[in-house]
């Protein structure tokens, strides 16, 4: 089968590689109809060391379950299903609390040892806990949509929970790609009555309004943080979604939360400190969030999708074939805000 492997920075090859099969009773075997290429994929895109064997790609896959192990329940052969962006059992002590991306006996796509969603087809472990059906067919018109509950409509999510997003506040994003986009939805669907959105591509602002944001900061740094302030009283905002990772951007999020406000941050820290430790600890601001567990999610945000309220298919605005993945790499890198994979 053909899969995408990454063998170091801005070296990404489309390969034949052994075909997907079962190995465990509790695994499925999904053929992979759409994945999409990931923000967090950019991260070692620009930075990974040579490898030899190279890394799988791809943590966000729709497809249609081939065949299944013998201790498999929830799917069948035939279901078409949505993989979150971790892997997870369902019945462990974390995943008992909704928070599947600390799965005992979980785990992450690809790498050197599973498949990647990025292929023609993925050995999908602990498929119970792991796989969601869904209710319409492969070429099901809202498929962009649902496959952004693979990752980024779940994480987006993630953000606004743990900023305590509520009914009536104040709400600021920090990052406007696919995942600060979807935190836009997830802002306004949890109730926030001002929506600041800090970002500076034209059409990311474009999409951003459209999903919700009531205001719109282009500029950087502490001039960033004064405008936030300006536009809420002068006191900052009550939740703010980190949906970046840098620490520019994780200092800008902590600065223009207001005292007792919370910070959910969901981008991958690429520094190992967090900023300003002293000003939030006087502040009161709760600073929370990581991985988020979208598996747990999933069953919330779908009917907001199959019913049309909410369009986070609409953070696409490319798609490639498995052969066109390298050259999606280098789209994401640059001008496209998320690219999708269809097979
Ligand atoms: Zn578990």
């Amino acid at each position: 089968m053909r899969a995408t492997v990454m063998y170091g920075a801005h070296d990404v090859r489309v390969e034949d590689v052994p075909d997907a099969q079962l190995i465990e009773p509790t695994d499925a075997l999904v053929r992979v109809t759409r994945a999409c290429i990931c923000g967090s994929d950019l991260w070692p895109y620009n930075a990974m060391a040579p490898s030899a064997i190279g890394n799988r790609m791809g943590h966000e896959f729709i497809g249609v379950v081939e065949s299944i192990g013998a201790d498999v329940g929830n799917v069948k052969k035939g279901d078409l299903v949505v993989a979150p962006f971790a892997w997870s059992d369902g019945t462990c002590e974390f995943c008992r609390q909704g928070l599947q991306t600390s799965c005992l006996h979980g785990g992450w796509w690809g790498g050197t040892t599973l498949d990647g969603g990025q292929g023609e087809a993925v050995r999908v472990p602990q498929a119970d806990g792991t796989l969601v059906a869904l209710p319409v067919g492969p070429d099901h018109a809202l498929m962009p949509s649902l496959l952004t509950l693979s990752d980024v409509m779940g994480t987006g999510h993630h953000a606004a929970l743990r900023a305590n997003v509520r009914p009536g506040k104040i709400a600021a994003v920090v990052g406007d790609g696919a995942v600060g986009l979807c935190g836009v939805i997830a802002a306004r669907r949890l109730g926030a009555e001002q929506i600041i959105m800090l970002g500076r591509h034209a059409d990311r602002i474009a999409l951003a309004q459209r999903f919700g944001a009531t205001d719109v900061v282009s500029e950087r740094g502490d001039a960033a943080i004064e405008r936030v302030r300006e536009l809420t009283g002068g006191l900052g905002a009550h939740s703010v979604l980190e949906c970046v990772g840098h620490g520019e951007s994780m200092r800008t999020a902590v600065s223009i939360a207001r005292a007792g406000g919370a910070v959910g941050r969901v981008g991958v820290p690429q520094e190992t400190t967090i900023p300003n430790a002293q000003p939030t600890f006087y502040a009161n601001i709760t600073i929370a969030g990581g991985p988020a567990p979208v598996r747990a999610y999933m069953h919330e945000l779908l009917p907001d999708v199959m019913e049309g309220r909410n369009e986070p298919g609409l953070v696409f605005d490319r798609t490639t074939s498995i052969d066109g993945v390298p050259d999606g790499y280098r789209a994401n890198e640059r001008e496209a805000i998320k690219v999708m994979i269809q097979f």
